[in-house]
């Protein structure tokens, strides 16, 4: 192959040039008999003319539709002023094609392959053909910026000193929180590794071992029910480091973040970044990942309302609940079909109804008006500074509980307000928040008890340490999150580095039989009992923060080769059932579903 130049290259200097560009044909244009071709390579296009009077040429030109693959040499000519594109960096030139070969002959694609109407095409048939979906310059941009984001990553942490260390996919079965993929051993019928969650247990062990700072773009599986964006496989940027602080972390990851941000958006992300206890970020915004570009804050009202005559208010306050309210400014002009979406959302978490107050041009309307005294009006009216137009959601529940429901209701209903104009998220701010303090542990609605908020290896705050027999609850754990415009970008801890603390953690605090705790944990145990030094990490999702650079809405649309909702890999049709005598090798045996 002969290739000389790419096709976003050739400029008038090259007149004159013999060049030879590969590529594919984007379009051609007949001008009575003459073939205007665009030629695209990965970096961009060039206009070749194909003469059908060339001689070497005219039996190629059926070859030449969309898609096909050809390579063609030629001279480089200026285009008649009339005709240069100046939209396109090589739109002042044509290249005269004397010779060409053609490696591929394309069939018709299945969607038009340029940018703005692919991008409308239905997904999954986009995804059963990938290849061609990535060829769309758009989407070849998305994977270089995730190219881009890796090297800047590993250009940061080599620069620190960190040593990159692969750790194993296939490890053991350690069956909390999230599902596992199990993978059965052909080797020891009746076993099953399992795909790893997280290096986490590997990079404590890495520790132990005296690497002291270790970090990896490393692959992790969860088979979990596939929410709107998430992936059966995704990618973290997995670190540890020994004989750190939270604040050494603090100044490390605003480092990483910093240079990334410069590395690929030229952005200057101001340090250190702003931080907030999980009890602060709850009350104020109701999630422990606050999106912080607009306002719309929580506000209690167990002043106003704690001797109310309306029970349902004053007797959740009574019982040790909260009442808590959001204004929603603008917005009074809410839909009954938005306000019923509203109302589903907070019943979903647990709330039985939704009260609102509308303030109107002609008056407050509510459902529960009636119940409030004039004083109560006036308290709720200075303390939630309603004005005309706005509307008002309460929740008077359990603190976590009223928090949560009126988080969920400030994002919603601030999506009401962008679409009507009246709230402006300025697409390139960049709100970093560390969210800190968390409690070491959390109550698991599904599991119906405390677990730990994080992971059983995160260590207690110190001073909480002796709490942990008295008011386990009340422990807060050394554990961070990296909060980007209300997502969480990543999350770690300080670890228990010392053996006993952390088999009390496992079987005090969080209850796990001792045998169990042996079977699970008994390695990692005993490792720490040789000399295990303090240390602590954190792992950062590494397609959420590329997609966030791309500036785009889900982690699919900068990952390869993603899998559909149903955990599927349209193309490849993955996962596919497997012959019996497959299975019987791996000694296991598949129930139908018939
Ligand atoms: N392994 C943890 C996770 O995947 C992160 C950490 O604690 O470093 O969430």
């Amino acid at each position: 192959m002969s290739r000389t130049h790419h096709c976003y290259e050739l400029t008038a200097k090259n007149t004159g040039q013999t060049v030879t560009l590969a590529g594919w044909v984007d379009s051609v244009r007949d001008h009575g008999g003459i073939l205007f071709v665009d030629l695209r390579d990965r970096e961009g296009l060039t206009q070749v003319v194909f003469h059908p009077t060339v001689e070497a040429l005219a039996p190629h030109f059926n070859a030449l539709k969309p898609e096909s693959v050809i390579e063609v040499t030629g001279e480089v000519s200026p285009r008649p002023e009339d005709t240069q594109n100046p939209k396109l960096k090589t739109g002042a030139v044509e290249v005269m094609a004397a010779t060409m070969v053609v490696h591929n002959v394309s069939e018709t694609p299945p969607f038009p392959m340029d940018d703005e109407t692919g991008d409308k095409v239905n997904e999954d048939l986009r995804l059963t053909y990938r290849y061609l979906d990535l060829r769309r310059p758009r989407n070849l941009k998305n994977l270089r910026l995730r190219h881009e984001a890796a090297q800047s990553v590993r250009n940061y942490f080599n620069g620190q000193g960190f040593l990159e260390v692969e750790t194993p996919t296939l490890f053991k079965s350690t069956p909390e929180g999230a599902r596992e993929f199990l993978v059965p051993s052909r080797l020891n019928a009746g076993s099953f590794y399992a795909l790893p969650q997280s290096p986490q247990q590997f990079k404590q062990m890495l520790m132990v071992a005296g690497v002291e700072k270790y970090y990896q773009i490393a692959r992790c599986y969860r088979d979990e029910d596939l929410r709107a964006d998430r992936q059966p496989e995704f990618t973290q940027i997995d670190l540890e480091v020994s004989f750190i602080d939270r604040e050494g972390m603090y100044a490390l990851i605003e480092g990483l973040l910093t240079e990334v941000w410069k590395d690929i958006l030229g952005v200057d992300i101001p340090t250190p970044f702003p931080r907030m206890s999980y009890e602060e970020a709850m009350n104020r915004y109701g999630v422990d990942k606050p999106d912080t570009r607009y306002g719309f804050e929580l506000v209690d009202l167990r002043e106003v309302f704690k001797e109310s005559e309306f029970k349902v208010f004053s007797g959740t306050i009574k019982q040790g609940g909260v009442v808590k309210a959001i204004n929603m400014k603008g917005l009074a002009d809410i839909t009954q079909g938005e306000l019923k979406f509203l109302e589903d959302t907070a019943k979903s978490l647990g709330a039985k109804g939704l009260a609102y107050i509308q303030a109107r041009e002609n008056g407050w309307r509510s459902p529960i008006l009636k119940f409030m005294s004039e004083k109560e009006q006036a308290g709720l009216k200075e303390t939630l500074n309603i004005e005309t137009g706005d509307i008002v959601f309460f929740a008077a529940a359990e603190w976590e509980k009223a928090c949560a429901i009126l988080g969920r209701l400030r994002l919603e209903a601030a999506k009401y307000l962008e679409k009507r104009g009246a709230l402006n998220i300025d697409p390139k701010a960049y709100n970093f928040l560390w969210v800190i303090e968390f409690p070491l542990m959390l109550f698991d609605e599904e599991q119906g008890r405390f677990a730990a908020a994080h992971h059983p290896f995160t260590s207690p705050v110190p001073e909480d340490i002796p709490l942990l027999d008295s008011d386990p609850k009340a422990v807060r754990g050394q554990h961070y999150d990296i909060v980007l415009n209300g997502v969480e970008l990543g999350g770690g801890s300080i670890r228990i580095h010392q053996p006993e603390l952390q088999q009390k953690v496992f079987e005090d605090v969080l209850q796990i039989p001792k045998d169990v705790v042996e079977s699970r944990f008994g390695y990692f145990l005993r490792a720490f009992q040789f000399g295990a030094p303090p240390h602590g990490g954190i792992a950062l999702g590494f397609d959420r923060m590329v997609a966030i650079l791309a500036g785009k809405n889900y982690i699919r649309d900068i990952i390869a080769f993603p899998k559909t909702q149903k955990g599927q890999d349209l193309m490849a049709n993955a996962p596919s059932p497997v012959a019996g005598k497959h299975l019987k090798e791996l000694h296991i045996e598949a129930l139908s579903e018939e």
